[in-house]
């Protein structure tokens, strides 16, 4: 037990989201195996539903809300996956999502929400202003509010990915996972360690305001300054008040590993040309992490591949750019 959470709530995670999210493959690379000299097989959770795996948490979440509180819905502050991730869910659920944002989000990123089905709500000039806006609904109309990483059901959402890897690779040795407020890695971890105790389990993030990793070496939550970076959904604190994911990582994990932006943009371009698929900057995090020597990986390994949700001008000018 970690945090108040084990792998009974991962496993009945499965049995709840079985249906609603898909299982996606484990393929093994040729290329990446190669290059690690060991075999290595990617995780393909950006072909899951919504282009990312926070569909999982969000759809956990969801169905073990009560009855009162399904009729009277949701609420999130998210543009990202977590956004679409509820939004999707609920949508398939029948559910009232309310999706809050602030005046600086970009109408590509509105349409992309509501196209879901999401109610957005445009309240404030920052992302802190649209929070106090949720605030003021989930008082007002007895909304849910359903965060993107620190919730027990979103984490063992999360870590249904673990289960599906230990089936698909029993002998799996090594597991390395891009990392930012940690539900992905603390829920996957939950699963390994269970099933094989002995394995390597790694973190990955970018360099710039790699806010759990700061944690980890203070000790505590702490906060960190935000900066652009390939690996956009990646960004952001672990919150001063974090109750779970801080305790999982800090007790499950063996390693967490930071990247320069050039080694994530190697990244992306390996899984274009390499993989043949596209990948968001979060996800090629664990490929680049391998393909720049920053983790050598010890016998089967597996790499989850997190999201494809990039800005397509943004893909086009890393992939069009020839390798250094
Ligand atoms: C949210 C997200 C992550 C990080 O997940 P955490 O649970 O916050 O650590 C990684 N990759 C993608 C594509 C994401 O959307």
């Amino acid at each position: 037990m970690t945090a108040g959470l084990d792998v009974s709530h991962v496993l009945a995670a499965q049995q709840t989201i079985a249906g609603h999210v898909s299982r996606t493959p484990l393929l093994a690379s040729e290329p990446l195996s190669a290059a690690a000299g060991t075999p290595v097989h990617l995780k393909h959770e950006q072909l899951q539903i919504t282009g990312a795996f926070k569909l999982r948490g969000a759809t956990n979440a969801l169905l073990n809300l009560s009855e009162a509180e399904r009729e009277r819905g949701v609420i999130a502050v998210s543009t990202g996956n977590h956004g679409r991730g509820l939004a999707h869910a609920a949508r398939q659920l029948g559910l009232r999502a309310v999706i809050c944002m602030s005046t600086l989000v970009p109408d590509n990123k509105i349409a992309a929400i509501r196209a879901l089905g999401a109610e957005i709500h445009i309240a404030g000039a920052s992302q802190d202003e649209a929070e106090q806006e949720a605030t003021r609904l989930i008082e007002a109309e007895g909304l849910t509010y359903i965060p993107p990483f620190d919730h027990r059901d979103v984490i063992a959402g999360q870590g249904t990915i673990g289960l599906e890897l230990v089936e698909d690779l029993p002998e799996l040795a090594t597991v390395i996972v891009p990392l930012s407020g940690g539900g992905l890695l603390g829920g996957i971890a939950l699963a390994v360690r269970a099933a094989r105790p002995d394995a390597q389990i790694i973190g990955v993030t970018m360099k710039r305001g790699a806010a759990m990793h700061a944690s980890l070496q203070a000790g505590k939550p702490v906060p960190v300054t935000e900066t652009r970076t390939l690996a956009d959904s990646l960004g952001g604190g672990i919150g001063l008040d974090n109750r779970h994911t801080f305790a999982l990582i800090r007790d499950l994990v063996d390693q967490v590993v930071l990247l320069e932006e050039d080694e994530i943009a190697e990244g992306i371009r390996h899984a274009y040309r390499k993989e043949g698929v596209v990948l968001e900057g979060a996800a090629a995090v664990t490929i680049a992490a391998v393909l720049s020597n920053a983790i050598r990986p010890a016998g089967p390994t597996a790499l989850v591949l997190s999201g494809r949700n990039i800005d397509i001008s943004t893909h086009h000018e890393i992939v069009g750019n020839s390798s250094p």
